[in-house]
Formats: structure tokens, C-alpha cells, sequence
């Protein structure tokens, strides 16, 4: 089902890609268009008949025009020629044949020009039944299992009867719900049909999920597929965190009670001790195909090959082309039988990454297949990158930014804004967050909470939260320092996976926070350096946090603290009924 026929035409470019391009610079000047988080919901002009034109009426008018007074100048003039010559009229040349049919063909066109908005006006009168009577037909012809309709929720406020028609057709799935941006044109108006196309398949209702303000084009095609609203998460502000001499605002998007307070806290420790120190140990992007041959000798070859060192100015000229910041680092090998994993590691400027690692490890691939005509290539990514899942290559050999995070916590501090001593932090470390760790047999988890903060701030600046398992890998520190009396804390992080650029970063409000961090975007000056900026104040949250939580729990505070703030006192029974 054609859903254009029955919406507003849209303008000349006629892919929808287009037409977004045109909305971003500002050219769109359609009724629908949704501009600054502006949507105008006025009422979508009636179609047209000239709709049905393969090009523009402007144009297809312009050239029926030009040929039908041609052809009729043209055979004119022959008509006075033959008169002249005394030919008789009915002799005709393949020319004059030619000239006459396209005389007819434009002709016609140009009555029916004249005549299209009489006919409009027929079709504009009959156009509500005739909808309703497509859908009934299309709906009788699909052999697809229909969803079970429930009853329309009260909340479902229609925006037109030509919504409500699509919202139909896509709830007995004659349109299919993903096209819906591409065939409307409108984003904010397709993710409103197909949230009242879900409510009624399943007859629950959304109320509660926001669906105006957000700018849908924003997520088209980078951040997210088939929207129906958005969730809302609280953003709360940790700090200042004192770093390199700098002071942080740290944005945590999160909804569990007490973290943003007890990293407060640990930001407010760490300032009136002289502030942390954070230092970027390494700054790489991986990522690591499996490929396959017919023997073990043979994928040795290749190991061999790509681990010489005389040949990796070849391959980081091949592997660069991909981006003008994607830049190889290292090649790295692990085989197993027959099969290799090639772990390539890159720069990626202030990109997270994974896009511009993927595509120089392609070059890669095709240049050696040259070489290695016999190697066979598995997948891009054979695991040994090895992105969101926890991995010992990460823990060990870093992926992304590798931190190292330090503070010295004065004696006065420890003991008056974490009302703990620093025997106790010390001993509470080696026996959790160490001995702990490893009788649980954890794989980066020497830490009380690193997920806890890590994530929160992937949150709110708009990092991929998936990335969060590796990028919380983190071992936390402690050591009595100046004769027992100050508390030595530092917090290693061998993985965190962020960018400033590309992903949901862009999206305003996480922009907004990363701008609050001063990291927003691409670093001009110096590509890469908003990200590795980021990257620091995230450790530097982290040591905070488990500052923070380590003497909570030392203190016994911890229970009582979040009977206080993370518990409602509201009744929860209540409700749940009232949903
Ligand atoms: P990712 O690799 O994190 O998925 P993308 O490769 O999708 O990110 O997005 C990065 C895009 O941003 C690339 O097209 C790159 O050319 C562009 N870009 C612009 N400035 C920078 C910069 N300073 N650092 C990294 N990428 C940048």
C-alpha cells in the first residue's frame, strides 16, 4: 500500500534522505516539517491528483507545453509547403507521423491539465470513502496472520482521520510499522502512529512514555529503529571534581538513589585534599577478525607475516585510508588451530570507534587476500576485540582509554567528610575489593562500584551503555601514605570506551552534557583530545564513587543511608493498579 497517495505531497527530492538533509540546513519549508524541536501539527494539505506524476507538475507541464506548440509549428509550416509544392496533405513522412502522435499525446495531457482541478474537486469529495474502502479491500487480501486488535485505550488521541487510516493499516499489518519514517516523511508523525498502533496490538497503554520532545530525525538511522517515545532519566550533577587542576561538573544519568550524592561526596573529599591526578596510559580502539585456512601452518604464516615488524608500514598505510583519524597501532595474533584472531588496534581521534576500526580492518582484509588467496574471512570480529563482553584481553592489553586515577586523601578529610579512618579504607580494600574480587573469581571487578558511576555518565553524554562491561573494568587501590596517616587511593581502568563524537553524542541532550564537560564534539585543535578529556573525568568519577561508597561501607553506613535515599515512601501497590 502506497501511503504517499494520501498524504501531503512531498517536495521535489524524492528520497527521503533528501529530504532530511533539507530539514537540517533549513530548506524544508513543508508544513510538516520539524525544525529547533518545533513540530507543526496543522493539518496536512489534501492530496492531488498531480501527485500520481512521475516528476514534478512544474516540469512534466514545461515539456507537454514546449511539444505541443512545436510539433503544431512544425507541421504547420509542412502543411504550407505541400500546399505550395501541391502534394497531397494525406503523404506523410515518419517526421510528420512522429509529429502528429506527439501533437495528440500533448494535446491530451494539456486537456487534462485544464481539466484537473474539476476532476480534484470530484476526487477531494469522494476521497474519505474511498480510503476507508482501499484499507477494508487491502486488509481482505492480506494472507498474513492478523494481530488480535483490542479495544482503542482512552489515552489514544487521534491527530487526524488520515493518521487514524495509517494507524490502521499498520495495526492489520498492511503497512508495516518500520517503514513508517521513510513513507511519511515525518518522524515525529510516524512514531506517533506507531505508538497508538502499538497500544492497540497489545492493549497496553504507554501513558507515562513522553513521546513530543524529542527530535526524532536526530535518531533516524544512527540511534535507533521503529521509536515510540522516550524514557526519561534523571540527570544529576556530581562535583566539582578537582582533575589535573581542573574543575568538573560530572553529569550521571541514573535512577538509583544515593550514587549521584555519595559521588558528591567523593568529589567534595577529593577537592579539599589538593584534587586527583589522572593520566592516560594508552589510546587504541580494536577490533579482531577470525579468519580461517586449510592448515594450522598456514594461518602461522599469516600470523608470522603480520607480526613482522617490515611489513606493518604496508599495513597501516592500507588500514589508514579508511579515515583521516583512524591510525594502526598494533597488529596483534592469537591462533587457534587452523583459525586465527587478528586483534588490530588503532587511534580514533575523538571517535569511540568501533565504525573506524571496522573499516580499516576491511582494507586490511582485502589487501591480504592477495597474498592469501587461501584465507578464508569468518567475521569481521572473531571475539578477540572483544567489545562488550568481559574479556581478559581487555583487562590485560587495554581497549580504548587505559587511566590510571590518583588521589591522596588527607587524614583530617578522611575522617570529617567520610567519617571513616584510613585503616579502616585500607583494610575494607584488600579484603573486598582484593581478596574479595578473587575469591569470587572476577575478571576486572577489583572495585566496589566502578559500573555504578561508568554507567551513569555513559548515560547522560551519550556513550553506548553496552560498552560499559569493559569499560568498568577497574582495580581500586589503597594504601596508607605520609607515616599511616593519609589515605593513598588510585583507581587503574584499563578499557574505557568513549567518544565525543559519532553514536548518541550528538543527540541534544547528551551534546548538553558533554558541553557542560567542555568535551563536546571534535577537538579542533587537537582531534581526539575531547575524548581522552572524557575519558580522565570518568576515572576521576569512579575514584570518587568508590571514595565515597568504600567509607560508607566502612563506616556501617551504608544500609542506613539507603533506607534514606533510595527508598519511596510512596505505595507502590497503589501504583502498579493505577497502570
Ligand atoms: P565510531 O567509529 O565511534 O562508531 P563514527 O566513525 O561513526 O564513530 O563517527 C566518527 C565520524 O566523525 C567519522 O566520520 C569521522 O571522520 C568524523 N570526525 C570528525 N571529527 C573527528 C574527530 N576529531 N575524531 C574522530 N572522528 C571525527
Amino acid at each position: 500500500m502506497d501511503l504517499r497517495r494520501r498524504l501531503p505531497p512531498r517536495p521535489p527530492s524524492t528520497t527521503f534522505l533528501n529530504q532530511q538533509k533539507a530539514v537540517t540546513d533549513g530548506e524544508d519549508r513543508s508544513p510538516s516539517s520539524t525544525k529547533a524541536g518545533v513540530i507543526d501539527r496543522s493539518p496536512s494539505p489534501v492530496p492531488k491528483a498531480s501527485d500520481a506524476l512521475p516528476l514534478p507538475l512544474y516540469l512534466t507541464n514545461g515539456i507537454f507545453f514546449t511539444l505541443f506548440f512545436s510539433v503544431a509549428y512544425y507541421l504547420l509550416h509542412r502543411w504550407r509547403d505541400k500546399i505550395r509544392s501541391s502534394t497531397p496533405l494525406h503523404v506523410v513522412t515518419l517526421s510528420e507521423l512522429a509529429a502528429i502522435v506527439s501533437l495528440i499525446a500533448s494535446f491530451i495531457y494539456l486537456l487534462g491539465f485544464f481539466g484537473i482541478d474539476f476532476v480534484q474537486s470530484f476526487i477531494t469529495t469522494a476521497r474519505g470513502e474511498e480510503d476507508s474502502f482501499v484499507l477494508e479491500g487491502e486488509v481482505e487480501h492480506h494472507s498474513e496472520p492478523k494481530p488480535r486488535i483490542m479495544d482503542p485505550l482512552p489515552s489514544l488521541a487521534l491527530a487526524s482521520e488520515e493518521d487514524e487510516e495509517i494507524v490502521k493499516s499498520v495495526v492489520c499489518g498492511s503497512v508495516s510499522s518500520y517503514s513508517l519514517e521513510s513513507q511519511l516523511g515525518d518522524c515525529l508523525r510516524a512514531a506517533s502512529i506507531r505508538r497508538q498502533a502499538l497500544e492497540r496490538t497489545t492493549g497496553r497503554s504507554l501513558l507515562g512514555l513522553p513521546l513530543e520532545g524529542l527530535d526524532y530525525d536526530s535518531i533516524l538511522g544512527q540511534c535507533c529503529e521503529m521509536p515510540v517515545g522516550y524514557v526519561q532519566i534523571p540527570v544529576g550533577i556530581a562535583g566539582p571534581l578537582l582533575l589535573n587542576g581542573c574543575e568538573y561538573m560530572v553529569p550521571m544519568a541514573t535512577t538509583e538513589g544515593c550514587l549521584v550524592a555519595s559521588t558528591n561526596r567523593g568529589c567534595k573529599a577529593i577537592f579539599a585534599s589538593g584534587g586527583a591526578t589522572a593520566i592516560l596510559l594508552k589510546d587504541g580502539m580494536t577490533r579482531a577478525p577470525v579468519v580461517r585456512f586449510a592448515t594450522a601452518e598456514r594461518a602461522s604464516q599469516l600470523k608470522f607475516f603480520l607480526e613482522d615488524a617490515i611489513n606493518f608500514d604496508t599495513l597501516s598505510v592500507v588500514f589508514n585510508k579508511s579515515s583521516r583519524f583512524g591510525r594502526l597501532q598494533n597488529i596483534q595474533c592469537s591462533i587457534a588451530g587452523k583459525n586465527l584472531y587478528i586483534r588490530f588496534t588503532c587511534s580514533t581521534g575523538d571517535a569511540m570507534g568501533m565504525n573506524m576500526v571496522s573499516k580499516g580492518v576491511q582494507n586490511v582484509l582485502d589487501f591480504l587476500q592477495n597474498d592469501f588467496p587461501d584465507m578464508d574471512v569468518i567475521g569481521i570480529s572473531g571475539n578477540f576485540c572483544s567489545d562488550k563482553k568481559p574479556a581478559a584481553v581487555n583487562w590485560i592489553e587495554g581497549r580504548g582509554k587505559s587511566v590510571v586515577c590518583e588521589a591522596v586523601i588527607s587524614e583530617e578529610i578522611v575522617k570529617k567528610v567520610l567519617k571513616t579512618t584510613v585503616h579502616g579504607l585500607v583494610e575494607l580494600n584488600m579484603l573486598k575489593n582484593l581478596t574479595g574480587s578473587a575469591i569470587a573469581g572476577s575478571l576486572g571487578g577489583f572495585n566496589a562500584h566502578a559500573a555504578n558511576i561508568v554507567s551513569a555518565v555513559f548515560i547522560a553524554t551519550g556513550q553506548d551503555p553496552a560498552q560499559n562491561i569493559e569499560s568498568s573494568h577497574c582495580i581500586t587501590m589503597m594504601e596508607a601514605v605520609n607515616n599511616g596517616k593519609d589515605l593513598h587511593i588510585s583507581v587503574t581502568m584499563p578499557s574505557i570506551e568513549v567518544g565525543t563524537v559519532g553514536g548518541g553524542t550528538q543527540l541534544a541532550s547528551q551534546s548538553a552534557c558533554l558541553n557542560l564537560l567542555g568535551v563536546k564534539g571534535a577537538s579542533i585543535g587537537s582531534p581526539g583530545s575531547n575524548a581522552r578529556l572524557l575519558a580522565s573525568v570518568v576515572a576521576g568519577s569512579v575514584l570518587a564513587g568508590e571514595l565515597s561508597l568504600m567509607s560508607a561501607i566502612a563506616a556501617g553506613q551504608l544500609v542506613k543511608s539507603h533506607m534514606k535515599y533510595n527508598r519511596s515512601n510512596r505505595d507502590m501497590a497503589a501504583i502498579a493498579s493505577t497502570v
